[in-house]
């Protein structure tokens, strides 16, 4: 009785906001298994995103319990005389309101029963399901990372491409791409899955694969939400690993820094005895940052003196990179850091720190991280982060303008750079890449504090963001957002550029009345 009040309530306010002409009983008639609410607490939690930038109230929240449940929202977002606008939530962790919508309804994708019954009625199983043979698993779109590795390891198998957090849900990085140091070898997240549901704009709801509907699989693989909904994810798997050799060193000559890393991802096709598993690396701008939140790498009990390996006290570049095992393994394993591959490194020789975990605890290290962030009111602060891709010929150039220029000695968090090869990322889906064969992810991830300094202020690092934009541009960097945002239509063509074309041709075709997720402010609804 109460759930109908609410769900009477929920249209009444969507029927009065958007001047719906359908009859409320047409409405009423959704017959969802899942629960329509306009709950203040899921309506305010729908209204903010983990950048805690932008506030954005949705009309009403809906928790689907299947697929049917998202089609059957959407089609009458699309029929209905005015439409209303439709916005997937994940986990919420855009940072620029990309998963919210004013005058709509949010779904609540991740945390909802529709894992549990999947895409019943298509599938007709309950999700997250593996198959060992052909080495896939078949999730939930708004499962997150972490649940998918847990289920996923009761077979001994796991996924080959992650991000570096699990906190995430798989149509929330499917859309973007799904990045981390194991890139370089299988590509990103997207260049891992073998087929998708999706609930188009129109309400339909698809199966599609690379044979099958393939304009629409290769359009939702980083099409920001654009195209449909993802409510079901195969995504390829792999023996998993039991344990990781991870290791770090540092450099302080950027080029050697880079030489090394480009040397490390140029080895993806050599047998796996002979490459390392993860490469990334990051920016140490000052002292502080050795330490950084995103990983407990360096133990408290052995400091790292910085100071005694940076004599000049200038940048310093830390290349990390693990090497998988198997416990039966183990004794080859502790010869990974006297041999090979690591022998041909040039970085600083006293510079070498190397730990050993479970693979698990490697994947969710920056939980880790997150949980000791939030006990001391940390995580949930605004976070002005700038992600970008920028092609290997002008890395250089970027190092000397930001890293040594417009950053100062202050960083206000981790700056994460590594580089990738773009022969395994899929020219067909909708994510757009530099135009050269190996580009790196530049990544500020920066949380913006009240603490009187102002070099932390959410104005001072937003305008350093921008600054960091206008000297890409000015310097013809051709840098290309990853996560983008952008405010104007304008903006949007020249990030997409010769891809816009195709991507505002998918719009057409699958989102006619450019109702899916507004948030990304790339297209107006229609009326
Ligand atoms: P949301 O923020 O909820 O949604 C993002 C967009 O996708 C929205 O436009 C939304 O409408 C759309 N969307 C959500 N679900 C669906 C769906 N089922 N179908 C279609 N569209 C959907 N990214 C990386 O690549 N690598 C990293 O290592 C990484 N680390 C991160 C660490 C932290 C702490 C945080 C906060 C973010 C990180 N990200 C990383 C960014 C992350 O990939 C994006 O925020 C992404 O959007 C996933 O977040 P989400 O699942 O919460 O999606």
């Amino acid at each position: 009785m109460a759930t109908k009040l609410l769900l009477t309530f929920a249209i009444c306010r969507l029927i009065v906001t958007v001047g719906l002409t359908l009859n409320p009983t047409e409405l009423l008639r959704l017959g969802v298994d899942g629960q329509l609410s306009v709950h203040p607490s899921d309506v305010e939690t729908a209204s903010l995103d983990f950048g805690m930038m932008n506030r954005a109230q949705p009309l009403a929240v809906l928790h689907p319990a299947s697929s049917e449940d998202v089609a059957r929202l959407v089609r009458v977002a699309y029929g209905s005389a005015h439409g209303f606008t439709v916005s997937a939530r994940g986990h919420g962790h855009s940072i620029n309101g990309q998963a919210q919508t004013t005058k709509g309804v949010v779904i609540e994708m991740s945390g909802s029963r529709g894992r549990q019954l999947g895409s019943e009625g298509k599938l007709g199983r309950l999700l997250p399901r593996v198959s060992e043979t052909e080495r896939y698993v078949d999730v939930w779109g708004g499962e997150l990372w972490i649940d998918v590795l847990r289920a996923t390891l009761e077979y001994e198998m796991a996924p080959k491409s992650w991000t570096d957090y699990l906190y995430l849900s798989v149509g929330g990085t499917l859309s973007n791409a799904g990045i981390s140091g194991q890139a370089f070898n299988h590509g990103p997240q997207i260049s891992n899955v073998h087929e998708l549901d999706v609930v188009t704009g129109k309400g339909d709801l698809m199966t599609c694969s690379e044979h099958q509907n393939s304009e629409l699989f290769h359009a939702v693989l980083g099409g920001l939400g654009q195209f449909g909904i993802i409510t079901r994810a195969r995504i390829a798997l792999e023996p998993a690993p039991q344990r990781v050799r991870w290791i770090r060193v540092l450099y302080s000559n950027f080029t050697t820094f880079t030489k090394d890393q480009e040397f490390l991802i140029s080895l993806h096709g050599h047998p796996a005895s002979q490459k390392f598993d993860y490469v990334e690396g990051f920016v140490i701008v000052d002292e502080g940052l050795i330490n950084n939140w995103r990983s407990s790498f360096f133990s408290p009990r052995n400091p790292v003196k910085i100071t005694s390996i940076n004599a000049n006290g200038g940048v310093l570049y830390c290349l990390e990179i693990t090497k998988n095992y198997h416990e039966s393994n183990a004794e080859t394993i502790d010869q990974v850091r006297n041999r090979g591959v690591v022998k041909k490194l040039d970085y600083i020789s006293t510079s070498v720190f190397t730990t050993d975990l479970p693979y698990v605890d490697f994947l969710d290290r920056v939980h880790k991280a997150e949980l000791k962030l939030r006990s001391k009111g940390l995580w949930e602060v605004p976070h002005p982060w700038l992600n970008l891709f920028i092609p290997k010929s002008k890395i250089s150039d970027f190092d000397e303008g930001v890293f040594k220029g417009i950053l100062g000695n202050k960083t206000s968090g981790p700056i994460l750079i590594y580089p990738m090869n773009k022969d395994k990322w899929d020219q067909r889906s909708s994510v757009v890449t530099p135009n050269e064969e190996v580009f790196y992810l530049v990544a500020f991830l920066r949380s913006a504090l009240d603490s009187g300094d102002e070099t932390q202020s959410l104005q001072y690092l937003t305008n350093q963001n921008r600054q960091i934009l206008r000297f890409c541009d000015d310097t013809g960097i051709q840098a290309k957002q990853y996560l983008p945002h952008y405010t104007t239509q304008k903006e949007w063509m020249d990030h997409f550029g010769d891809k816009w074309a195709q991507f505002y041709q998918r719009k057409k075709e699958f989102d006619p009345r450019r109702i899916l997720a507004t948030g990304q402010r790339i297209f107006i609804p229609s009326s």
